[in-house]
């Protein structure tokens, strides 16, 4: 059983039953699943959390999914590794790296699809859709095969090959729209009114957002049970940095971890950063744009979380930030340099963003802090290819590679064994 009660609105707080809705049918507000607090408090401790699979599954007493109906990839229990090398570089205390590169499709949107999928399946659907900047296709088309379920992906014509492959492979029904994200997710919310699907980020929405609040509680675990005391993250929509903080929240008021203020840092690159320009001009009204990045993951332009995300900057006294192409590329290398870990773009994005709020007073170098990598590094190789170490061509002889080596690297000749 599930302690989630009903679907609430955001906004002016009316209820709905749990069914695939996502608008309050009085003030348009978005809705957000409601739980049986005590019931879940009643319930949820330390021991039997760590009891649970190696997986978001742990946290199902926090879940809107019922456990005979869960579609499981095995998703989450990333590893949270200790950055001390990247640290150094930026001039930190205590870094620590979320590595949500490791899920089944390689990257967060493992997590909201986790739940959403198992919803909808609890929903009787038998169609998973979305409306995708790239990785959550890949998630969606993945977990459609696992459940035994049809999947249609819609994209934009201009996404990275390894983000198409990383969809098609699983053979879902792929439509790449000739547009921006923000069309595709036009056409979608109409797909969803008249056909019998369930559009992950759309239909079944407030589903899926509860997914990424995972990631806040497998952090608070994974550093002893306690909160850090600021993290950087990066914002499409806006869902998973405000879910982080809820995931927080929510660990505080189980007891299960002592109440600390959480600053929640967001990480945009600057060909697409409207909620960072609405922050950096004082405003919650939030301007659409039309994207030109290539932290293609993040290239949303009308963010539906938007408002939220900046509610959340001002709640934990937190902030935003904008970086550059180049610098997104920067933050990979730096990723993978110091820590061997290999980053997408968006990736590179919170690494800059952290290096960035560093120089601005954002976040302090002394504290705590958690950047979270949601996304591997194979499907935007474009981005990085052109930038680093080539091979060094040799044939398959000693004096080949001891000329080629020396003229390289400006090494010495080898000493032989004996010699
Ligand atoms: C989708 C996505 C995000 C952020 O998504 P939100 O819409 O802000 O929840 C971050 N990183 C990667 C790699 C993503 O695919
Ligand atoms: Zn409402």
């Amino acid at each position: 059983m599930t302690y989630a009660t009903c679907l609430a609105c955001r906004e002016c707080g009316r209820e709905f039953p749990l069914e695939p809705l996502h608008v309050c049918d009085f003030c348009f507000g978005p809705l957000e699943v409601a739980y049986d607090h005590d019931g879940i408090q009643s319930k949820i401790t330390r021991e039997r959390i760590e009891c649970g699979p190696r997986s978001i599954w742990r946290y199902i007493d926090l879940l809107p999914v019922d456990v005979d109906f869960i579609v499981d990839l095995n998703v989450g229990w990333t590893p949270l590794l200790k950055a001390d090398r990247l640290a150094e570089r930026l001039g930190m205390r205590e870094l620590w790296i979320k590595n949500d590169t490791c899920n089944p499709s390689w990257s967060f949107k493992d997590r909201v699809v986790a739940v959403a999928s198992s919803r909808a399946r609890q929903l009787g659907f038998q169609t998973l859709a979305c409306a995708s900047t790239g990785n959550l296709a890949n998630s969606v088309s993945a977990h459609a095969a696992r459940a035994g379920m049809e999947a249609i992906v819609f994209i934009p014509h201009d996404l990275e090959a390894g983000k198409v492959l990383g969809s098609a492979v699983y053979n879902p029904t792929i439509v790449s729209v000739n547009g921006s994200y923000d069309d595709v997710n036009r056409l979608c919310s109409e797909l969803a009114d008249n056909r019998h699907w369930a559009f992950v980020n759309i239909n079944v929405r407030p589903y899926y957002a509860e997914g990424s609040r995972t990631l806040a509680y497998e952090v608070a675990e994974q550093l002893g049970w306690r909160a850090p005391r600021q993290v950087v993250a990066p914002m499409a929509s806006g869902s998973l940095f405000t879910k982080i903080h809820k995931g927080f929240q929510e660990f505080q008021r189980y007891g299960l971890i002592e109440e600390s203020p959480v600053r929640m840092i967001g990480a945009q690159a600057e060909g697409c950063s409207p909620i960072t320009t609405a922050w950096r001009n004082e405003t919650t009204n939030i301007r659409p744009v039309k994207p030109d990045t290539i932290a293609k993951s993040l290239a949303i332009g009308n963010p539906a979380d938007g408002y939220y995300a900046l509610k959340t900057m001002k709640r934990t006294d937190g902030g935003s930030t904008a970086v550059t192409d180049p610098e997104v590329v920067e933050g990979i290398q730096m990723l993978a340099e110091c820590e061997g870990v290999f980053a997408e773009t968006a990736g590179g994005v919170t690494i800059a963003g952290l290096r960035q709020a560093i120089e601005t007073g954002q976040v302090d170098p002394d504290e705590t802090t958690v950047a979270f990598i949601t996304g591997g590094g194979l499907k935007t190789a474009d981005a990085v290819v052109e930038h680093v170490t080539q091979p060094i061509p040799v044939e398959g002889t000693l004096q080949s590679f001891e000329d080629a080596f020396a003229e390289e690297v400006g090494a010495p000749q080898a000493v032989g064994v004996g010699g």
